[in-house]
Order: C-alpha cells, then sequence, then structure tokens
C-alpha cells in the first residue's frame, strides 16, 4: 500500500477542480480516463496496460470513481477522499458499471487520447446517442501549465539526466572502439543509478547515423573523429508522486572532429538554441521560440538541414504540450515546460543537436538542464 504525499493529494485537489471547471466550459458532461497521463496526473495511479480496463470516472457534477480491476486494487495509492475506488471482479462488466456512473452525465464524453478502441467501442455501444471527444480537449491545456509539486519533480528529473551528461561529457563513459548500443546501455544504467525508475530513451547515433535524428543505436563501432548525437531520458518519481520525464541531448565528438564542417557547424547550433532559450518568457507566443532557433540556422544558410520542430513540452509524458512549432500561436505561461532541441543533419556524413529542458517564470526563464553546451571532445 503507498500513500499519496500531502502535497502531491492537495496538488490534486486543485487539478480536479480545475477539470471540472473546464468540463463546464466546454460542456463535457463526463471524462473517462484510462491509459495515459491524465489519470495518473489526476489520481496519483499509473493503469497497468492491459487487458483488464481501469478507467477514472470523472463526472463534471460531482461524482469521481476509480474503476479497477479488483487484482489490481491494491496498487492504487490511498487518497483519502478525493475519489471513490469500485474494484470489479473478473466476472464483472467494467464497462457497464463504468457507464452507469457516467449515467445522466453522457450527452458528450472525453475519453483518453490513448485509450484502447476496443474498450472505446464496447463504450459508444453502452452509451449510444453520445457525442464523444478527446479528453486532451480538456486536460492538455491544464496539464501543460506545472504547478510547484511538478517543477520539484521536473528539477529532479532533468537534474539527474544532467548528472549524467556531465559525466559522458568528463570521459567517465568509453566511446571509442565501442559500439553504439554498448554506450547506450552505460547511459541507460546511469540514468537508473541516478533515480530514474524508468528510461524512455537513449539514442546514440554515431558518425553518419547521426543524421538520422531518432536513429536506433546498433552495432556501428565508434571511430575517432566520430560525432556522437546521445539523446537520453526516463521517468523519475520523487516520494508520494507519479514519474516525471527528463530529455537532453548533448553532441560529443571523439577527438578531433573528422568533417571539417562539424566546429563552424556546431557553432550555429549552439547560438541557435541559445537564442531559442532566451526567447522564452511569459507572454511570448510559442512559434517565435521557434524563430529565434531556427534564424539563427537559416541565417548561416543550414536552414534546410533543421528537418524538425524546436521543441515539445514535458511532464508525466515525454511529449505532451506545448509544442515549440511554427503555427502555435499559444502565448507562453509561467509552468510551461519544454525542451529546445534544435539540430542540423546532413544525410551520410554527421547530424548535432543540442536539447535542454526550461520552464516558464513570472519573469522570464529557468533552464532546468546546465551540462556543458560546448560540443566536448571526449578521448583526445
Ligand atoms: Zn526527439
Ligand atoms: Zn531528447
Ligand atoms: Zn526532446
Amino acid at each position: 500500500m503507498s500513500w499519496l504525499s500531502p502535497t502531491a493529494l492537495e496538488s490534486r485537489r486543485w487539478r480536479l477542480a480545475r477539470v471540472r471547471d473546464r468540463m463546464i466550459a466546454l460542456g463535457v458532461d463526463s471524462l473517462l480516463l484510462s491509459l495515459g497521463a491524465d489519470l495518473p496526473w489526476l489520481t496519483g495511479y499509473v493503469a497497468m496496460p492491459l487487458e483488464r480496463l481501469t478507467v477514472f470516472v470523472l463526472r463534471r457534477d460531482g461524482e469521481a470513481v476509480l474503476v479497477v480491476p479488483e487484482l489490481e486494487a491494491p496498487r492504487v495509492p490511498a487518497a483519502g477522499d478525493l475519489f471513490e475506488l469500485r474494484p470489479w471482479g473478473e466476472l464483472e462488466d467494467p464497462v457497464s458499471i463504468a457507464s452507469s456512473i457516467a449515467g445522466s452525465c453522457s450527452a458528450c464524453v472525453g475519453i483518453s487520447d490513448r485509450a484502447w478502441s476496443t474498450f472505446l467501442l464496447s463504450f459508444q455501444d453502452a452509451m449510444p446517442g453520445t457525442r464523444w471527444v478527446p479528453a486532451s480537449r480538456v486536460t492538455a491545456r491544464l496539464r501543460a501549465v506545472k504547478d510547484q509539486s511538478e517543477l520539484e519533480c521536473l528539477r529532479a528529473a532533468c537534474r539527474a539526466a544532467d548528472h549524467v551528461a556531465g559525466e559522458l561529457q568528463a570521459g567517465q563513459l568509453r566511446l571509442l572502439g565501442r559500439t553504439e548500443a554498448q554506450l547506450s546501455e552505460e547511459i541507460s544504467a546511469r540514468l537508473v543509478a541516478e533515480g530514474h525508475e524508468r528510461v524512455n530513451f537513449a539514442i546514440v547515433g554515431s558518425g553518419p547515423n547521426g543524421a538520422s535524428p531518432h536513429h536506433q543505436p546498433g552495432g556501428r563501432r565508434m571511430e575517432r573523429g566520430d560525432v556522437v548525437v546521445c539523446d537520453f531520458g526516463g521517468s523519475l518519481a520523487l516520494e508520494g508522486d507519479v514519474g516525471y520525464c527528463s530529455d537532453i541531448t548533448r553532441t560529443v565528438s571523439i577527438g578531433e572532429p573528422a568533417d571539417p564542417e562539424v566546429a563552424r557547424c556546431y557553432e550555429v547550433l549552439r547560438l541557435a538554441q541559445q537564442s531559442g532559450v532566451e526567447a522564452v518568457a511569459p507572454g511570448v507566443i510559442a512559434q517565435h521560440v521557434d524563430d529565434a532557433a531556427r534564424g539563427v540556422i537559416d541565417a548561416a544558410g543550414l536552414g534546410s538541414r533543421f528537418v524538425h520542430r524546436t521543441g515539445h513540452g514535458i511532464g508525466i509524458e515525454e511529449h505532451e504540450d506545448p509544442y515549440i512549432v511554427k503555427g502555435n500561436e499559444i502565448a507562453l505561461e509561467p509552468g510551461h515546460c519544454f525542451s529546445v532541441e534544435p539540430g542540423v543533419y546532413f544525410p551520410g556524413r554527421f547530424g548535432m543537436r543540442l536539447e535542454d529542458i526550461v520552464a516558464v517564470t513570472d519573469t522570464g526563464v529557468e533552464r532546468l538542464n546546465t551540462a556543458d553546451h560546448s560540443m566536448v571532445f571526449v578521448e583526445p
């Protein structure tokens, strides 16, 4: 049996109230929250991604019930009077239990974006005449603004990832002669040693493989002169709360880079990332941060090499709102947390990316990653 800490409990009470306000504003009668981050954000419980349905039924007029398989009920952290628990036995039908709790409050129902389609199809049969919307319409904007307890969780996760990035830059991890997969494994082990409960990814792209932004680390052995992109992160939970994600990218070089273009490109990348971070402040339009980073890369004639958006929000999920991308016209607010991660990629030659997580404060920006931003030469 675990407990939500008093702070975690208090922040959830606040989140529930805000969710209900927004349900009323949007005309959403009930939420059915199954897999995904909305459920732990509101209840402190992460559902098992299995065929037995777990669903949190939240009516805008009051009732909040977590419908959970009886055999998984002992995993639910004690949360006082925050919600009721309704364990369902092996021979019961959880869909009919949940839909009768939603009851009259079901003209318009929001369901988790990540709920299995088999569950949605069963709910659609059980609740004919209901209009269905993605739950993110209610929750995404609220979840994007982190409260103090979430900021503490994110700071801890980012600090842990930063520590591993520092070890990489200090030459404590061997690269030369090892495969990308071996380095990826060591980075993962160190993320866990620094307190992560789970590793989400540990991308290692060496030499020409660095030009594939989401390269799957493989059997290539790293050589002198290689530029190596390391992008890694996981989820770290503080006592009495759920896990929050880290995500950092540092690019290192094994000795002097073999390609003569590398040094000039890295200087452009570093200035682009710095310009993106410096553009962050409350009231700034999200796409302006993308413009600020992209403008530096464009001006250097490398615009066609920067093939992705500048960043993504981060929280319980590794990618969530707000997205730092052209076309996103939301104004940044204190509590928004996201990555600033420009990259440039030269297929067949090399790639590079530089990524930090930042938080919008009342007056500007807080940097959650501070590991050296230069391209460190390891094993010279
Ligand atoms: Zn990525
Ligand atoms: Zn990353
Ligand atoms: Zn990222």
